[in-house]
């Protein structure tokens, strides 16, 4: 992942059992529960709110918060706002488990953006049953997540995810005075390779071409599919020159890549972010450009915009 992580938590570890986070100072009450859930889910505890906030924070992430209300030093009600006031947070459901069963407690607790409101005693069957459907809910809203920024075909970040991120990344690039490049690759010559092989060995051959230039980043860099056989990497921290020579790597590589057997190049064009700051628009376009320019020179090359 990118440092843009929507608060996907353990729902990545898929085929690991869901984590749900136990708060309670009481440890009888964290007892109980973890006796109730521990064969299904993973448990971690916490017996403040300070702890669980540091916790929710810590991987592996919860798929669920279980909180009491009155807990020493910060209550459940201030737990639950700031979680629902941080992005990467707020995805968590949290359910109230407390033994306030005034209404205006449960209506307290609902409003600050709890999922469930549960009095104590409860039924265990019935606490059993609304995790379930929780985390049910939890997992299909971060499948929905993933879905939602990533390109079907290759699994690389979709433009989307790519209109999402970039002015965050220039911004920060700008506040902080480091450079960023960009570098927009488009195959060559791609229709070539549909109308001879076939669309379904064209897919192949850019799932391959997907998979290298994946390999060929750092966990920073953002890389994604912006067009039927486009692609850019968004180079956090680099500046023209390690743009360009990081596009001629990629380039000597792809080149051979072969995939499916096939000679498949691409052309590169690389662009700077204007130290006096520019949009990703006028960034795109400048590389985009840039592409353009090594079509014309005959493809399969790096070229630089000015
Ligand atoms: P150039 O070197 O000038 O870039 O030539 P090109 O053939 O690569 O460029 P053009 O834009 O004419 O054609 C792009 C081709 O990419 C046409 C389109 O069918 C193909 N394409 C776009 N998306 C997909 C896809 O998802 N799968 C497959 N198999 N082909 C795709
Ligand atoms: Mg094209
Ligand atoms: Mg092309």
């Amino acid at each position: 992942m990118t440092s843009f992580d929507p608060g996907i938590g353990a729902g990545m570890d898929v085929g690991l059992k869901p984590v749900v986070l136990i708060a309670d100072d009481v440890p009888a009450n964290i007892h109980q529960l973890a006796q109730l859930l521990k064969d299904d889910y993973r448990i971690k505890v916490a017996t403040d709110g300070r702890r669980c906030l540091d916790l929710v924070r810590r991987r592996p992430r919860p798929d669920l918060v279980m909180l009491d209300i009155e807990m020493p030093q910060m209550d459940g009600y201030e737990v639950c706002r700031q979680l629902q006031s941080d992005e990467k947070t707020k995805v968590i459901p949290i359910i109230f488990v407390t033994a306030k069963n005034q209404v205006s407690d449960e209506e307290h607790g609902l409003k600050l953006g709890a999922v469930d409101y549960i009095t104590k005693p409860f039924q265990p069957v019935i606490v059993e049953a609304r995790v379930k459907n929780h985390i049910a809910l939890k997992r299909q809203s971060d499948r929905l997540h993933r879905m939602a920024m990533r390109d079907q075909l290759t699994s690389l970040y979709n433009r989307h995810y790519l209109m999402d991120i970039a002015p965050r990344k220039i911004g920060d690039a700008l506040r902080h005075g480091y450079p960023i490049s960009l570098v927009v690759i488009d195959i060559d010559h791609f229709k070539a390779v549909n109308d001879r092989h076939g669309h379904a060995t064209g897919d192949g051959v850019l799932r391959e071409i997907a998979a290298l230039l994946q390999t060929q980043s750092r966990a920073e860099d953002v890389v994604a599919r912006v067009g039927g056989e486009e692609f850019v990497i968004f180079l956090g921290h680099c500046d023209l020159r390690g743009g360009v020579n990081k596009a001629e790597l990629v380039r000597a590589a792809l080149e051979r890549l072969r995939p499916h057997q096939l000679k498949v190049t691409a052309s590169f064009g690389v662009a700077e972010l204007m130290p006096g700051g520019e949009g990703f628009e006028s960034l795109f376009q400048r590389a985009d450009t840039a592409v353009f320019q090594a079509k014309a020179r005959g493809r399969n090359r790096v070229v630089a915009a000015e």
